[in-house]
């Protein structure tokens, strides 16, 4: 059973419990794909009825951002908590170094992937990846080619809402990999280009605001989370009077 926050369900899963059902769904058979919706994603399925069914298709639906746990509050379904796309990608990486799985890293600008190829090698030894291929391609079918001869088992797809989850749900089946995870700016975070919140900050659901300050450029992508609550309230209204 899923928790609906405005038409997306999520799993109501803590970091470790997405971490293990991950991992199983890497071990395949069969492909599916891991979604990391916050508010902003939320809102485009909201407008969007096939993104939203992309997302609802999705092996893994984890609530990344603190304002879809303030929705949930809200909707009075509170989720456990926010398990940021990063953290569970992290996971995910411990454990595919000890069991032997192979990692293909898909997404950012040009040499971005190969930057945080070497860090994560270098973080968690024993970890394989066995290829990379920047974002910034036309053709998706060289990009579909290049995955399925690398034998991975698992790819990062790092190329922004709503185009990764349209990517792992389109192409994703035909790279013979088992699992996808679409993680947004993951790659340069891995690569050591942009720079996380403070724990302290990741605790306190604050992490928005000290990503704000290092890209004022978000500030129109930000604005809309208020709004995303006004909503939720108002749906949580009329789901109390139905
Ligand atoms: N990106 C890409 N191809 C594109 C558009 C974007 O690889 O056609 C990459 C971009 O370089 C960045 C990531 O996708 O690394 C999106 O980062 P953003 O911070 O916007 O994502 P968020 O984490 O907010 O979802």
């Amino acid at each position: 059973m899923r928790t609906d926050i405005m038409g997306v369900g999520f799993d109501d899963l803590t970091l470790e419990e997405a971490v293990a059902a991950g991992e199983k769904l890497a071990q395949g058979p069969g492909f599916s794909y891991v979604v990391t919706p916050n508010p902003e994603i939320v809102d485009l399925a909201r407008a969007d009825a096939g993104y939203r069914d992309l997302l609802n298709g999705a092996g893994l639906v984890l609530p990344d951002g603190i304002g879809v746990v303030y929705a949930a509050k809200l909707l009075g379904r509170p989720l456990k908590g926010r398990v940021p796309g990063i953290d569970f990608a992290t996971g995910l990486l411990d454990r595919l170094a000890k069991n032997g799985g192979k990692l293909f890293l898909l997404g950012a600008k040009p040499g971005v992937a190969e930057q945080a190829a070497a860090r994560l090698k270098a973080a968690h030894p024993g970890l394989v990846i066995c290829g990379v291929n920047d974002g910034y391609f036309k053709d998706s079918a060289p990009v579909v080619e290049k995955i399925k001869e690398s034998a991975a088992d698992v790819v990062f797809v790092c190329l922004g809402a709503p185009k990764q989850e349209k990517w792992m749900a389109q192409y994703g089946p035909e790279t013979g990999a088992h699992l996808m995870a679409g993680l947004g700016g993951a790659l340069d975070v891995y690569a050591g280009n942009v720079k996380r919140a403070p724990v302290l900050w990741q605790k306190l659901g604050m992490e928005w605001a000290y990503r704000l300050i290092r890209q004022p450029s978000r500030i129109g992508r930000m604005a809309k989370l208020p709004l995303f609550l006004v909503d939720a309230r108002r749906q949580s209204k009329k789901e109390r009077r139905a």
